[in-house]
């Protein structure tokens, strides 16, 4: 944690202000201490270099365990590919230069494959994540400079209203127990005039309803159960491909049908270990955003990609 991230933090609790106690200092980095605040007398740990504003996990602990099992297999710098900057481009929209030079918000930071593509190109990047998943994305980020990461709840940020120039959120908030509370959250963090941009699951009917009937099982399963059962969709791909059989497959019981087979493997644990997997319709995120004082919305096919601009004055 670097000391210019501590003016950035306010008590999840009361937004007051926090001082940092008894901390130890390693190349100008914050590796532990704690932060207390002067209203509420509220203390939060730091550790592993992480402001801790939560206990871990809780509903979301898959995440944690997958992205340290999987901690590098989505970064583009890893894998040779340009999936997560073109996952990103593809959901908010942004330029190179939208982005050099501002404070953004990765909320669900994950293993860091989105944060690694805005900090290269020239953002400030604050990650947060409910669970140890940030550990993983500082392995993998921490010695960037732009890089911020926080353990903290979506429904409890850490931070002043309005305080960043842009956020995303890709693949997450279907994750959350309440989506629309999430996004309001998240919706209010961004600054008159900033952009927020999210990317959910849609509900496309009969596609999804193998799955959701398998998730009554599988969610319940321990992680380790499920790290060795969806890599059997790694030798099962060539079954999914059969014109008949594939198609009972893909119904039943679908798999990633990613090319990588790490990333078929990682997907598909991604799909059936979380506790919620919400899917949505365009026409609620779209409202969502009116609320919240958004306009200029653009928007995406399948899964649901938004990206809208605060309006100067908006209140959420
Ligand atoms: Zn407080």
């Amino acid at each position: 944690m670097r000391p210019i991230l501590l003016e950035r933090l306010v008590c999840p609790r009361c937004h007051g202000g926090l001082e940092l106690c008894n901390a130890e200092v390693q190349d100008g980095d914050i590796v532990a201490g704690a932060l207390a605040c002067w209203r509420c007398l509220a203390s939060y740990p730091v550790h592993g270099g992480i402001p801790r504003f939560v206990d871990d996990g809780d509903y979301a602990s898959s995440f944690g365990r997958q992205w340290t099992w999987f901690r590098r297999v989505q970064l583009d710098s890893q894998n040779g590919t340009r999936e997560s900057a073109e996952q990103l481009a593809a959901t908010t929209g942004w330029s190179d230069d939208d982005v050099r030079g501002r404070l953004v918000l990765d909320a669900g930071v994950g293993a860091g494959r989105y944060a690694e593509v805005v900090a290269a190109q020239g953002a400030e990047v604050v990650g947060v994540d409910l669970t140890c998943a940030v550990d993983a994305a500082r392995q993998n980020l921490g010695a960037s400079e732009r890089v911020h990461l926080v353990q903290a709840d979506l429904f409890a940020l850490p931070f002043r209203d309005a305080s960043f120039d842009l956020a995303y959120s890709i693949g997450v908030l279907h994750h959350t127990p309440d989506v629309r509370q999430a996004f309001r959250r998240l919706a209010a963090a961004v600054k008159p005039d900033g952009q927020l941009a999210v990317y959910l699951y849609e509900d496309n009917g009969l596609g999804h309803r193998g799955s959701d009937f398998l998730r009554h099982v599988t969610t319940r399963l321990p992680t380790e159960i499920m790290l060795a059962l969806s890599a059997l969709a790694v030798p099962a791909y060539p079954l999914y491909q059969l014109p008949l059989v594939g198609k009972v497959l893909n119904l039943a019981c679908p798999i990633s049908p990613h090319p990588s087979w790490r990333t078929r493997w990682l997907d598909t644990f991604d799909w059936y270990t979380p506790r919620y997997q919400w899917k949505l319709r365009h026409p609620e995120v779209l409202r969502w955003f009116r609320e919240c004082g958004f306009a200029e919305l653009r928007v995406a096919d399948a899964p649901i990609r938004v990206c809208g601009r605060r309006a100067p004055g908006a209140h959420t």
